[in-house]
């Protein structure tokens, strides 16, 4: 992991957590010089403008990119399963002298010179979320809280994205069911969150809410609060970090999602808002504002960051966020651990990493502002706290979990990339018959008692 000192220059404008810049930093892409700050904080203007093939990137940039890096961006498209999407907001706050170090280019516009070989144990649906979904677009893993998966949508694609088997249309990687449920499909899911009692709390989410209509935004968060036993929903959108003009433009969407807020308090209830920040990059002036926007109507945000390498794994970076966030009076909430889907070992981090930076993290700033850091455990096991592993062994990369409250009777694996260990660790995880040898070894130290998903082969 980088260290403390090795602060670059471009980070020095925003050491300061106060300060959030406020130029009209699109105008230094060719394409957009005379595109005014009215046109540019207009989200239909975002939308319309949207970066999703590699000659508007050239058409925008003309001189500032070199063939190079284009070429480079191309043949990216054959090796990660995600489609293009980023918004004019992200895509002007790349640094284009500097593209390849960026942590904004990193997360949404993979190099092909980057790629690492995918780790034996990636899965399209590294979450179990088929096994966990009783109905389709329902995800019901935990006792009392259940992921509503209502379109499949977003105004700009992560390459690390958990759900890329299913969002962003079809690569070439292959075509891709997608999340597009219908009005029977909600009453479907309705009816089921209705006929469990013991579900309290609903996430909303997709696909990002920022792309769903006004008038399903009433009518999912007006029915699930008349629901008597649901208790908490939450609309999750990365809107603040990569569109902040649809909260700040979009008054009749912002509107729908206030007014679920009233209803919400009226009846007792939590209403709020879960947003993505990752890196430092993504915060301007824009930002601040939107999170005001929310702050201001009693709308509680919470944020959810991804711990990616080169993005915000050096310390100073992930404190600086951290703090940024909480003077938006947006509650840093999780600091995930990436999850284990094809295309994304590059950004992929060591358990032992995020350790190490949740201890540096602790004591930054107010308790309540410092962000779990979790894993979400491959084959269905939840989000657990990244030190509270039952084994880990560094040489091999291997982790040794329980989820006692989720899948009392199963073990389950998290894996180090195996490009971070060291050569002879390398060399076994070439070999077939190794590799079950390392995951024994790990299971008898961590769960003896348990057995792992069949898929790993190391049934006890
Ligand atoms: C993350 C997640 C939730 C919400 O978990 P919290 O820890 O309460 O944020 C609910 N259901 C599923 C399937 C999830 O993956």
């Amino acid at each position: 992991m980088e260290t403390y000192n090795q602060t670059t220059d471009k980070l020095n404008h925003t050491q300061n957590h106060r300060f959030f810049r406020d130029d009209e930093f699109w105008r230094s892409i060719p394409g957009w010089q005379s595109i005014t700050s009215d046109q540019f904080g207009d989200y239909r203007w975002q939308l319309k403008n949207s970066i999703a093939s590699i000659d508007k990137i050239k058409e925008l940039l003309k001189h500032r990119i070199s063939d190079q890096i284009l070429e480079d961006c191309k043949r990216a498209f054959d090796l990660f399963p995600i489609d293009l999407r980023i918004t004019p907001y992200i895509f002007s706050l790349i640094d284009w002298d500097n593209p390849i170090d960026d942590p904004l280019r990193r997360q949404f516009l993979p190099l092909a010179s980057q790629f690492q070989k995918n780790h034996p144990f990636v899965l399209k649906d590294s979450l179990f979320e088929e096994a966990d979904s009783p109905i389709n677009h329902l995800v019901h893993r935990y006792p009392d809280k259940v992921l509503f998966l209502a379109l499949g949508k977003c105004p700009l694609y992560c390459s690390y994205c958990t759900r890329s088997r299913l969002i962003g249309g079809s690569s070439r990687n292959g075509r891709k069911q997608s999340i597009s449920p219908g009005l029977s499909d909600f009453e479907t899911m309705f009816d089921y969150i209705r006929s469990h009692n013991q579900i309290e709390d609903v996430v909303i989410s997709g696909g990002d809410v920022s792309l769903l209509s006004s008038d399903l935004i009433r009518l999912i968060g007006k029915t699930l609060l008349d629901i008597d036993h649901i208790r908490r929903i939450r609309y999750a959108t990365k809107s603040l970090a990569v569109l902040p003009m649809k909260i700040l433009s979009d008054d009749d969407w912002f509107r729908a999602l206030i007014e679920m807020n009233e209803m919400g308090r009226k009846r007792d209830k939590q209403v709020c808002i879960h947003t993505h920040f990752s890196s430092p990059c993504e915060i301007s002036e824009w930002s601040p504002q939107a999170a005001e926007r929310f702050f201001r109507e009693g709308m509680i945000v919470r944020n959810q960051t991804v711990f990616q390498q080169g993005v915000n794994t050096r310390i100073d970076v992930m404190g600086l966020l951290i703090k940024q966030l909480g003077y938006m009076n947006v509650q840093p909430y999780y600091v995930f651990l990436l999850d284990m889907v094809p295309g994304i070992e590059h950004l992929r981090t060591t358990l032992r990493d995020a350790a190490e930076m949740e201890k540096s993290m602790r004591g930054l700033t107010s308790g309540f502002n410092i962000p779990d850091f979790a894993c979400d455990l491959p084959t269905g096991g939840g989000k657990q706290h990244v030190s509270s592993y039952d084994y880990y062994n560094e040489e091999t990369g291997i982790s040794v979990w329980r989820s006692p409250a989720v899948k009392p009777g199963k073990a389950f694996f998290y894996f180090d990339p195996v490009h971070r260990l060291s050569f002879d660790a390398q060399q076994r995880w070439k070999d077939d018959k190794q590799r079950i040898l390392m995951l024994r070894e790990a299971l008898s130290h961590g769960s003896p008692d348990l057995n792992p998903d069949p898929l790993y082969g190391v049934l006890v």
